[in-house]
């Protein structure tokens, strides 16, 4: 029997290394860049987030819930770790529960995937680019604008249309929707959030804890805590991919309120603040030893205090009204990034029309999907790459255990 998979990234490799168990299957990998993984080599900032231990129990949207589920029991973290260990990935989970691989380097994931791949029964075909599927009685057709490659089973894993400058593309979507199958709307997730509050090119670059709450038209929409990044144009880091699925989506007016010291109260930091009254430091470092300094700076004159003064000489109502803009400062968000920018797309193929025990087609016998093509996306920590593995051997296995 020929499995031939569409798409070597994080879950067509998985699905090509599930299929290729059995020795009697021959499996054709398809990829249309020069590069196996090209996005997983990129993720996690180059250290490749591969896997959240707490992935399994919640963590995946979708318009049909629960899809993921079966997926993640039969594949579940700690599985998938012992078997990259085996092809030889040692791996350090954070307390967090996010896995990084022990070298820090995502090149490394890819790389173990690329030599597992090396076997007699798995042919790899860099720069094809499949561009149409024809279903014959029992049999696929596979054509690039070079090639054809026919196949028993066709495994579909192009990913989603998310981090487009990686190679994420249409090209999933509309071979699967060829075929009869439907698709949700797309929408980028886990991306940074544009704002317009004038301090942003000020801050870009600095990092803080920080817990966050959006509001659509004066209603919580959204909120969590964590790591905040500023950037040159809006708001970046774990805890805003967090809260950025859905947001400026649909009109309305959006606004983000940040909570700097969340583990300081109100009254705890204006007490704080009015301490150093007896300082002779300058106004520009009342916030020095609290936060960032350059944080410090800005919210500083967000609560209209002039940086030339001395902190002694501050009037108590401002010093209050400074701590406040640290306790909760509102800012504007604007329209939101492209799927450039995002790390994974929220929607795709209906999971409707597939078996989530196989992820076969319940449309086209001897066709599957895996990966973020289908409408299954992960919180930020791990959870979409544990999506492509466990997907992707699923619809491995699937396929190879079917009869041909
Ligand atoms: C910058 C960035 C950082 C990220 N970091 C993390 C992280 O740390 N942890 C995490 O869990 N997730 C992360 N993600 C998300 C994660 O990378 C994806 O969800 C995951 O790679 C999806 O796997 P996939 O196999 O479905 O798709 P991909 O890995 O995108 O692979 C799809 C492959 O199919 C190929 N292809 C597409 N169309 C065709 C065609 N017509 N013919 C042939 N080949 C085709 C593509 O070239 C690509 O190689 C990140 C994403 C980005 C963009």
């Amino acid at each position: 029997m020929v499995i031939g998979i569409i798409g070597g990234g994080a879950s067509g490799m998985a699905a090509a290394l599930s299929a290729a168990e059995d020795q009697d299957t021959q499996v054709v990998l398809m990829e249309r860049q020069a590069r196996l993984g090209r996005k997983l080599r990129a993720t996690g900032n180059g250290r490749c987030n591969l896997s959240n231990l707490r992935a399994g129990k919640t963590g995946y949207h979708g318009e049909e819930a629960g899809f993921w589920r079966f997926a993640l029991n039969r594949f579940s973290p700690e599985e998938t770790l012992a078997w990259f260990r085996q092809m030889g990935l040692y791996t350090v989970a954070e307390a967090t529960g996010r896995v990084y691989p022990y070298s820090d380097q995502a090149n490394s994931v890819a790389d173990i995937l690329r030599f597992a791949l090396e076997k007699p029964n798995i042919t790899v075909k860099l720069g094809f680019e499949a561009e149409k599927i024809r279903k014959t009685a029992d049999r696929f057709r596979v054509e690039s604008k070079e090639e054809t490659v026919e196949c028993d089973r066709l495994i579909v894993a192009c990913g989603g249309l998310a981090g487009t400058g990686l190679g994420g593309s249409m090209s999933g979507y509309k071979l699967l929707r060829a075929l009869g199958h439907h698709s949700t709307k797309l929408r980028p997730n886990l991306v940074q959030l544009r704002s317009s509050w004038g301090a942003l090119p000020s801050l870009k670059g600095v990092r803080t804890n920080c817990a966050v709450s959006v509001f659509r038209d004066g209603e919580l929409f959204a909120g969590g805590g964590g790591e905040l990044q500023f950037t040159e144009y809006g708001l970046s880091g774990p805890v805003i991919f967090e809260v950025s699925r859905d947001v400026c989506q649909g009109g309305g007016d959006w606004t983000c309120r940040l909570d700097f010291l969340p583990e300081l109260t109100g009254q705890t930091l204006t007490e704080e603040l009015l301490r150093r009254k007896n300082t002779h430091l300058p106004a520009s470092e009342l916030f020095t030893g609290i936060l960032h300094n350059r944080l410090g700076r800005v919210l500083t004159g967000e609560a209209g205090i002039s940086q030339q003064g001395l902190i002694r000489d501050i009037p108590e109502e401002a010093l209050a009204l400074a701590a406040e803009r640290a306790k909760s400062l509102e800012v504007t968000l604007t329209q939101p990034m492209g799927m450039d920018a995002a790390q994974v797309t929220a929607g795709g193929i209906c999971t409707e029309e597939f078996f989530e025990e196989t992820m076969e087609s319940r449309l086209v016998p001897g066709l599957y999907a895996c990966g973020e093509v289908l409408d299954v996306d992960g919180d930020c920590g791990g959870y979409n790459l544990q999506w492509a593995w466990s997907s992707g051997r699923l619809a491995g296995e699937s396929a190879g255990r079917s009869k041909a």
